[in-house]
């Protein structure tokens, strides 16, 4: 089953850490969304006649949408694309756009997920990070949503400079109070081109503490666990049957098709990506075109795609996916690895321990193919 990703590509204001395609000017806002359900029927084809499980809606900020906009690019993609009744469609949204008239539109919309970026539940670490929320938008409006959704995930992130234990315990034992089936806590990353990165290289601001985000993380999953969330992915947990069906169709290499500007796509056999540019994007839609480019991918490139992903999942990496003799040079390279407890093998699968974890990107490279 295939999946449908669609970039809205505008912020109210720009969040110190975030290396996402966004633009703080709403002027043509109308515009691009012309375009992007213009993209829609341009690529009706782009995934051949496979029916869509998910709809996913990220940014930038798609609360920012009017009622109008969301149904015009929901009726696009029902025009053009054969849609499950049953559809998971997801919504990210920032705190400060919740009302409930805004919850009610969503809903009728047909929105049935609601992805809330929440980050943390105290001030100083809100104006820290720039977000344009308060703690109390973030409180009372995902305490509101909650009577709206019962399918809610909400964003934490961790490691960040003034955020002590204590408060990391506190804002995921909010979390867990208000009930919230699904969380997705991320380590701060520092990323060029974004204005912490230029913080820290002007001394405004301390390097990030790798010993404390792994403490944090470590935290973390001993109180998921306690509290009856499955791990199932490295930055995700969930209740049981809260699972995200958008994002778990990624880890499982599904085709996706992403509209807007910077929307990746994936068709099977190579990846393409939109330009990062609102104007570019926009002009090239209004001329009937499109502006992308394009990698066709190689088998060893597909296979550690797989490795990366799987190997951050619950379900690990499945050897009985490869030929044989990618099976041994993997068992060769994950070797170490079983032998320091950073991986188990389980019938015939890799899977990372808690420990294996905090080291998962760089445990997927040193097991990933030669070209
Ligand atoms: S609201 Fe989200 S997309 Fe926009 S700047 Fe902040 S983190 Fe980035």
């Amino acid at each position: 089953m295939a999946g449908i990703y669609i970039h809205i590509p505008f912020c109210k204001q720009a969040c110190h850490y975030c290396n996402f395609h966004f633009s703080t000017s709403l002027r043509f806002k109308n515009e691009l969304i012309a375009a992007i359900v213009k993209e829609i029927e341009i690529q009706k084809n782009y995934l051949g006649n496979e029916p869509i499980g998910t709809i996913y809606f990220g940014g930038g900020t798609p609360s920012l949408l009017s009622e109008i906009e969301i149904h015009s690019i929901l009726k696009s993609i029902q025009n053009n694309f054969k849609v499950n009744v049953d559809a998971e469609i997801s919504f990210e949204v920032n705190p400060d756009d919740i009302s409930a008239t805004k919850l009610n539109e969503w809903k009728n919309a047909g929105i049935n997920r609601l992805s809330i970026g929440v980050q943390s539940f105290f001030e100083e670490d809100l104006q820290w990070m720039n977000r344009a929320h308060t703690m109390q938008q973030a409180f009372d409006n995902l305490k509101l949503a909650t009577q709206f959704y019962e399918n809610i995930t909400a964003d934490l992130i961790y490691g960040t400079p003034h955020l002590t234990n204590e408060k990391w315990k506190h804002n995921v034992q909010q979390m867990i109070e208000l009930n919230i089936p699904h969380l997705s806590c991320y380590a701060l990353t520092v990323e060029p081109k974004t204005k912490l990165f230029k913080m820290i290289q002007e001394k405004q601001n301390e390097k990030i503490d790798s010993d404390k985000q792994a403490e944090q993380f470590l935290l973390l999953m001993n109180w998921m666990e306690i509290s009856g969330y499955e791990h199932y992915e490295i930055s995700n947990f969930a209740k049981q049957g809260f699972r995200s069906k958008h994002n778990s169709s990624y880890w499982q290499q599904e085709k996706y098709f992403g509209i807007g500007p910077s929307a990746h796509s994936f068709n099977g056999s190579s990846r393409q990506w939109n330009v990062a540019n609102n104007n570019t994007y926009r002009t090239a839609i209004d001329n009937g075109n499109l502006s992308f480019q394009k990698e066709e991918l190689t088998n060893v490139q597909k296979i550690n795609e797989y490795i990366m992903t799987s190997l951050r999942t619950k379900e690990g990496l499945n050897l009985q996916k490869m030929g044989t003799a990618t099976k041994k040079q993997l068992e060769q390279n994950a070797a170490k690895y079983i032998s320091t407890g950073k991986i188990k093998l389980e019938n015939e699968k890799l899977i990372l321990t808690n420990e294996g974890k905090l080291f998962a990107d760089g445990i997927a490279a040193d097991l990933f193919l030669e070209s």
